[in-house]
């Protein structure tokens, strides 16, 4: 409302950073920033709109959570993620920090006691909903806090393109009205310049300030596999991280449900997480993940957003996202507190129909009767992320207009050499060309795999094809192999895919050249057995020095006393921070204050019983 709300403005900017440095070791106990934090403090405090693209544990919260409490009034924070708005809340209250959050996930007490302190003026931070905020009650409530800054967090929920659009998102900018002097700052983790310029057009930002970080996760590995034994995959994926919080997402709520179950016998802790289970039951697996009591939650991916931890280790994905940006945004949970971890997508081919069967049907449950054309081009990028054998860093971050510095991530199947090129590659793209030539373009790769393959079902016999030269010309090759083989001749040029409903695996101008092997070609596959069982480097630099068994008991400790209190386990101490305490062993509490992670008001909540666990470890 008034601009006199804000105390900062022209401010000498050292004496802008000091009180920026203090806040951020008040509350957090960390000593500096990161890059473009600065920078999306400064364009707040300045009164300037801003547009902050960081990848997931970046840091985006703190660029508005110390503007908001470095001056008079209050900052609005629209969230989607309702679930876990009242644990953002609590952590930030686990600081020191003034923040409050309107949702229906609160209970009326608590929403009840957030409205008394906006209106005692003690919040500088008001999480809400946008259904919440938009009431006539929450708006007259607001009326009379000084609002400085409106924060639109999840900001690519505004936009079509490649996300979950929220309808609700686009009724954000009634607030203008209402908050005329507010500066209005979009947050995301993902988004193209496509992305990018949607948002700001459609919250109508005025000459924002806009800040892109690296999207690279340099602690993420990612994994890409054709899927041939699906459980298995999984299963194996998070053994190798045993004991920590994995996700596994999966396309419908049935297999969410089997797989759990599945992963249960295995000795696996593990529970189902879908919209079509009972409020009460989504809220104790979500409950439970965060209180460290569960370790595996299998969601659907249209409803993964609610379960979240920072110290997830490990998501797999069991089938193909249908977008990049969505698998940038679900594999993105993986690794949040910054500490190595895993990301495994299990890949059919297939999963392209299905997804196409599934946005045909929901698109004509709208009554189109056509896919928007983006739609499937979003759904052809990811495709050819799965197919491709391209360092999945890079593929990444060329998508999101970047490039990665170094030739070799060490960080993806790809670079850590985990597949295997295939030595009789000219010969086996030759019996695929060939196949698809005899078939005259006339028919689908899963066709042409199943000719390739000796198939001898009933729709290969009544069309006579189990008596072609090619047929069973790669019988013994396992099919999603093949398949992968297919999509990586098709990613070279060597074969294209033409159509859309029912695609035709077709010559290109190039086939011959494949044929006649004039044009070299190399076709990969997953190694079998070598699966990298050895960490990566900065995976055994994280635990360097760490007391892992003082490690164990600091986290046992974590657990109960966050089930005391009733709150997520990370809202006591994050993985680092009880790395770094297993590490330095603090004598006492001023040693413990150089842990960063550890400010003043956590260190009078918690100090003494970790001591006391580390102590008496000494001892
Ligand atoms: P994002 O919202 O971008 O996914 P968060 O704001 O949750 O990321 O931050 C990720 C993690 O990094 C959190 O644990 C946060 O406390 C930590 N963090 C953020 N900024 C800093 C900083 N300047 N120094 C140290 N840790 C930081
Ligand atoms: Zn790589």
């Amino acid at each position: 409302m008034s601009t006199e709300a804000r105390t900062i403005q022209g401010e000498h900017p050292a004496d802008a950073r000091e009180r920026i440095l203090g806040a951020l070791g008040q509350y957090w106990g960390y000593d500096e920033l990161r890059p473009h934090q600065e920078a999306a403090i400064n364009a707040s405090l300045d009164g300037r709109d801003s547009l902050v693209v960081l990848p997931t544990g970046g840091g985006k919260s703190l660029c508005f959570q110390i503007p908001a409490a470095l001056r008079t009034g209050a900052d609005i924070v629209v969230s989607p993620l309702i679930s876990l708005m009242q644990d953002q809340v609590e952590a930030l209250r686990t600081c020191g920090y003034p923040a409050v959050a309107l949702n229906s996930a609160a209970s009326p007490a608590q929403n009840a006691r957030a409205e008394e302190q906006i209106r005692a003026g003690e919040a500088s931070l008001i999480y809400a909903a946008p259904e919440r905020l938009l009431s006539m009650r929450t708006l007259s409530l607001l009326d009379g806090a000084h609002i400085n800054a409106i924060v639109v967090d999840e900001a690519h929920c505004i936009s079509h393109w490649g996300h979950d659009f929220r309808p609700e998102y686009r009724r954000l900018t009634e607030l203008r009205r209402r908050f005329p002097s507010a500066t209005w700052h979009a947050f995301t983790a993902t988004a193209t310049q496509r992305v990018r310029d949607d948002i700001a057009h459609q919250l109508g930002l005025r000459d924002p300030e806009i800040l892109v970080g690296d999207c690279d996760r340099p602690n993420l590995t990612y994994r890409v596999a054709p899927r041939t034994s699906a459980r298995d995959q999984v299963l194996e994926a998070i053994r190798r991280h045993d004991g920590h919080a994995a996700i596994v997402y999966c396309i419908s709520r049935k297999d969410t449900e089997r797989t759990a179950e599945w992963l249960k016998g295995k000795g696996v802790n593990a529970a189902p997480y879908h919209a079509g289970l009972s409020a009460e039951r989504r809220a104790r697996v979500q409950r439970d993940f965060m209180a460290e009591k569960l370790s595996v939650v299998v969601a659907t991916v249209a409803f993964g957003m609610g379960v979240d931890r920072s110290d997830v280790r490990c998501v797999v994905h069991m089938a193909m996202p249908k977008s990049i940006e969505h698998y940038q945004q679900e594999a993105g949970r993986a690794g949040r507190d910054g500490l190595p971890a895993e990301c495994v997508l299990l890949y059919s081919s297939y999963d392209p129909e299905k997804w196409r069967q599934l946005m045909m049907r929901s698109a004509q449950e709208t009554g189109q009767d056509e896919l928007p054309e983006h739609q499937l081009e979003l759904l052809d990028h990811m495709r050819s992320f799965c197919a491709r054998m391209k360092c999945r860093h890079q593929a990444l971050a060329e998508y999101f207009d970047q490039s990665l510095d170094s030739e070799n991530c060490g960080a993806c199947d790809v670079c850590l050499g985990e597949n295997q090129a295939a030595d009789d590659a000219p010969v086996i793209a030759q019996k695929i060309i060939s196949c698809v030539a005899r078939l005259d373009g006339r028919f689908g790769a899963a066709h042409v795999a199943d000719v390739l393959l000796g198939s001898t079902k009933e729709r290969i016999r009544t069309l006579g094809h189990d008596t072609l030269s090619v047929h069973g010309i790669l019988a013994g090759t396992p099919s999603p192999v093949l398949r992968s083989y297919i999509d990586q001749l098709i990613d070279a040029g060597a074969l294209q895919r033409i159509g859309e409903e029912y695609p035709l695996l077709q010559l290109t101008d190039d086939s011959l050249a494949f044929l006649r092997t004039e044009r070299e070609v190399s076709l990969l596959t997953p190694k079998a057995a070598a699966r990298a069982k050895a960490p990566r480097a900065s995976e055994s630099a994280s635990w360097e020095g760490v007391d892992e068994q003082l490690f164990d008991r600091l986290r046992t400790l974590r657990r109960e006393i966050a089930e005391q209190r009733g709150v997520p386990a990370y809202i006591v101490f994050g993985d680092q921070v009880l790395r770094d305490l297993a590490r330095v062993r603090p004598a006492d509490r001023s040693q413990m204050l150089e842990v960063k992670g550890i400010g003043p008001r956590k260190l009078e909540e918690f100090g003494e019983a970790f001591l006391g666990c580390i102590n008496g470890a000494n001892a």
